[in-house]
Parts: structure tokens; sequence; C-alpha cells
């Protein structure tokens, strides 16, 4: 019985590379239908803003599996990106993405003898990508990083479960909270909750930096890393660079409902209509889907046929032996189908016989996270930012004390981040943003109402571009210091 998913070929090499793998795919009779849908940069340019018409939204939320080219997203026009619109819309919240050794692909690692077999599994909705950002003065930009506990959850759990079904032994959470206590805190603290649930897995955490000269030095030391968004995405481009660039990184965005599976490349524009692109990274996430969707036994044959072929030294353009006539598109998939039923030198991998297809039908999500409750909570004190470039810091607290009030405190008042005032240094320099942090003196309970008013008062004397509430959750402090403080 054959399952049908929707393909979308994509802009640029897409659909050149897209049916290369597809041919693959039917010479290995692989138990697929496709249903193509319309996607891309030429749906924005026939107006359609989500560049999709609604018939492809519809048949992706009723096959539940999108396997789709590289898309451009037209520059300039004020449309966001169809590929992370379709990311966070359909909740794919996992970005997992395989690196490994492949023989024929040279690289420094190759050339050394050391073996790299790693995955990245990136948080795929929240984090900076929110995109929420606003002009607090015309010299001063924030950006708000949203870090959520169940989101967290979500990845970091699909990391364990990954983990244990790929037979890695090991899982590190990489991560800044050594800095960032609040949004990377939480997502360890998460992670640290849910490895107790995995007792098989040896659980770390390694800071994202120390992991980034890690992985440079000693590859081989990783099998699975779980990040946040953006720290995820640089460090998995920097793994792409480990195993021989884009042109090998595959790419699977899987969700509970809807799974997304792509290669790591864009659109290739400087190389499309020519027939030239390397469909390798494309038909390795494709290979994972079909690992996903329990069609393993498939999976095996196509993998030990497309590691046979690079063995054999057969390339396209983009990598390999230069002395050696690359091929083009056409001539690489012809390669691999020609190679169908061959293993590489180190036996290959094994598929089980294919495993019953995994219900790939969307059930109705939930679409609501389990939220955590019960922790008492107390609004101790506000952060009033306020734009005062041609104030000094204790001109600034005057001000500020003219909003008082019985019950608050004057704590203090930082310039990016940095204390200025009670105390500070001559020489941290200024822009025209400051925090002025109020706190509610010990023993005294305060409104919300009441914080509000500071702020409104104080916006007598400055302008006032945004407020935030200072929390305590049972005995956790819910905002931080300023360096300095
Ligand atoms: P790109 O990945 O398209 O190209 C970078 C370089 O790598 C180019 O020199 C290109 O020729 C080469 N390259 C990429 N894939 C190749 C392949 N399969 N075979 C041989 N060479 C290959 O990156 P870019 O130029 O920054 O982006 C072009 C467009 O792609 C942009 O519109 C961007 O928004 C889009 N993009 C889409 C996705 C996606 O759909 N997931 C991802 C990245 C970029």
């Amino acid at each position: 019985m054959k399952t049908k998913i929707a393909v979308a070929n994509g802009d640029g090499i897409g659909p050149e590379i897209m049916q290369a793998v597809l041919r693959i795919f039917e010479a290995t009779n692989v138990p697929l239908e496709y249903e193509f849908v319309e996607m891309g940069k030429s749906y924005f340019d026939a107006g359609h803003s989500t560049g999709m018409t609604s018939a492809a939204k519809d048949t992706i939320e009723n096959l539940g599996i999108l396997f789709k080219g590289p898309m451009e997203t037209p520059k300039g026009k004020g449309v966001k990106s169809i590929n992370v619109t379709a990311r966070k819309v359909w909740n794919t919240y996992a970005n997992q993405r395989d690196f490994r050794t492949l023989n024929g692909v040279e690289t420094v690692f190759s050339k050394a003898g050391i073996p790299i077999n790693l995955t990245i599994i990136r948080e795929n909705i929240e984090d900076t990508y929110g995109g929420i950002e606003h002009l607090l003065t015309y010299d001063v930009a924030v950006g708000r990083r949203i870090i959520t506990r169940p989101g967290s959850a979500q990845v970091i759990r699909y990391a364990f479960e990954m983990a244990r079904r790929k037979g890695y032994t090991k899982l590190a959470c990489a991560h800044k909270a050594n800095i960032m206590k609040l949004t990377d805190g939480l997502f360890l603290e998460t992670f640290q909750e849910i490895a107790k649930e995995y007792p098989d897995i040896q659980s770390s955490d390694i800071i994202v930096d120390d992991l980034c000269m890690k992985l440079v030095t000693q590859p081989q030391n990783f099998q699975a890393i779980v990040l946040t968004n953006l720290q995820g995405d640089i460090v998995s481009d920097l793994c792409a660079g480990l195993v021989g660039g884009l042109g090998f990184a595959p790419s699977a965005n899987i969700g509970d409902n809807i799974s997304i599976f792509e290669a790591v490349h864009g659109t290739a524009p400087d190389i499309m209509g020519k027939g030239i692109a390397n469909p390798t990274a494309l038909l390795l996430s494709g290979i994972l889907m079909l690992r996903y969707m329990g069609l393993t036994e498939s999976a095996a044959t196509i993998e030990n046929a497309l590691l046979y072929t690079l063995e054999q030294g057969i390339h396209t353009g983009d990598f390999g032996d230069r002395s050696v006539q690359s091929v083009n598109t056409n001539g690489f998939a012809d390669a691999v189908i020609a190679n169908l039923g061959k293993v590489p030198a180190n036996g290959g991998v094994k598929g089980q016989a294919n495993m019953q297809l995994k219900a790939t039908q969307p059930h109705l999500s939930k679409n609501k996270l389990t939220v955590t409750r019960g922790i008492k909570e107390e609004m101790v004190g506000v952060d009033v930012f306020v734009e005062a470039g041609e104030l000094q810091p204790n001109e600034l607290a005057e001000l500020a004390k003219k909003c008082l009030t019985d019950n608050f405190d004057l704590v203090m008042i930082s310039n990016r981040g940095t204390q200025v005032w009670p105390t500070g240094s001559i020489y941290t320099e200024l822009v025209n943003e400051y925090r002025v942090r109020f706190e509610k003196k010990p023993g005294t309970t305060v409104s919300q109402k009441e914080l509000l008013h500071i702020a409104a008062d104080f916006s007598e004397d400055a302008k006032v571009c945004s407020v935030e509430f200072l929390m305590k959750f049972g005995d956790k402090i819910g905002y931080t210091l300023a360096q300095g403080q």
C-alpha cells in the first residue's frame, strides 16, 4: 500500500534536484505517492501573501508530510520567509540535522582519519525567531528572546527519543546559561529535568562557545546535541562545514502533526537551470523522511547505493576530486540508481523490513501546550525604560525619586545592561536609553496598578519607552541583576 505525501518542487535548482531524488525513489519502489503542491516564489509573485495556494495548505495539512525543495523569499517586499513561516505555523518544533563523514567527500577530518557522525537538534519555533523587535529610541533596538518551558520540553524530549532510536549513548545540551541566566537557564533546567526520564542516555551540558571550539578540534566526541533556535542554526552550519559543506546537510522539521523534510541549502540561483546541482542533501533529507515514516528498508537501500556511489568517486561539480570528470544532476541520480543493491566498504546500513507506516495523517492538535501552574507568584517591582540621552545617571535618579511612594525604593539605573547608579564607573559609555529599577520595600505588597503609576508619573519628566514587571515565582527571582549591581 502506498502512502501519499505532499511534494513542493521549490525554486531555483529545486525542481532539478527534486526530480532526481524522486527518480531514485521510483527505481527503489519506495511505497509513496506524491501530491505536488503550489508553493514558492512564483506564488508570492502571483499575489499569495504566504507563498502558497490555499489548496497547497489544505493538502499539506491533510497529508501531514511535506517533502520540499528550497524556496526563495522575495527580497524587500515585506513578506516573511515561506520556509520559516511553514516551520512555525505548523509547529515543526524540532529541527534535526544529521552530519557524518561520507567516503568520497574529502574534508580535513576525513584526510586525518577522524570519523564524524553527529546529530544536531535545534529548537525551531522560539528564541529570537519570534522576530519581536522594537526601536526604543532612534539609537537603541531591542529584540525579545522567547524561551518557554513547554516549548523547550517538546524539543528536548524529541532529542532524547531520537537519541534512543538511533542507538546513541549520549546527548549534550549546549547553551549560554552563564550569561542568559533566565532564557538559556530555563532551557538547561528543562533539559536536566527531562534527562531524569532517560537514565540510559548519558546527558551533559556544554557552553555553546566551548562546544564550537570542541566541534572543530574533536568532533568525533559528539553524538547528539540539542540547542535553542539561533545557537542551533549557527552550530548546524558549522557542522555542515565539518562534513563537506551544505551540499551534504539534510534537515527534518519534526512536529506532532506535520513534518517537513528539506535540504539545508538554498535555491542556488547562480547554477539554476544548468542541470549541475548536487542532489545529495535533498536525497539525504528524503532518506531521513523514509526512516521517519518507518520505511527503513527503502531508506537503507538508497543510503547504501548513495554511499557506494560517493565511494566510487562519482561527484557533481561542487565537490570531489577535480581530476575526475564530474557528472551532472541526472548523471549522479543515474549512478545511484545503477548502484541500488550495492553496499559501501564499511558494510553499509541495514534496514529492518519496512515497519508499520507511521500514521502520517495529522491528528487534530491540542494546540495548547501544558503550562506549569500552582507556583506562588509575587510582583516585586518594575523596570522602566526611558529615553534620557541628555541626562547623567545621577540627574535621572533625582527625577526617578520624584515618582517614589512609601512602598518603593529606587534600586538601580543601568545603561546597556551595566549599572550606572547608585555606583558605576566613569568609563562606562552611555547611550540614550536607561533602565530604571523600582522595587517594593520588604514586607509590603504592591499592585500592578501602583507599578504602572510609577511609569505614568515618570513619563511626565522623561520619555518612557517600555515597562517590564519584576516577578518572583516561589523562591525563583524572575529578573536578572545589572552587570556591576
Ligand atoms: P544557497 O545555499 O542557495 O547557495 C550558496 C552557494 O552554494 C551557491 O554558490 C550555490 O551554487 C551553492 N549550492 C547550494 N546548493 C547547492 C547544490 N545542491 N549543489 C551545488 N551547489 C550548491 O544560498 P543563498 O545563495 O544564500 O540563497 C539563495 C536563496 O535560497 C535565497 O532566496 C534564500 O532565501 C533561499 N534559501 C532557502 C532555503 C530553504 O528553502 N530552506 C534555505 C536557505 C536559503
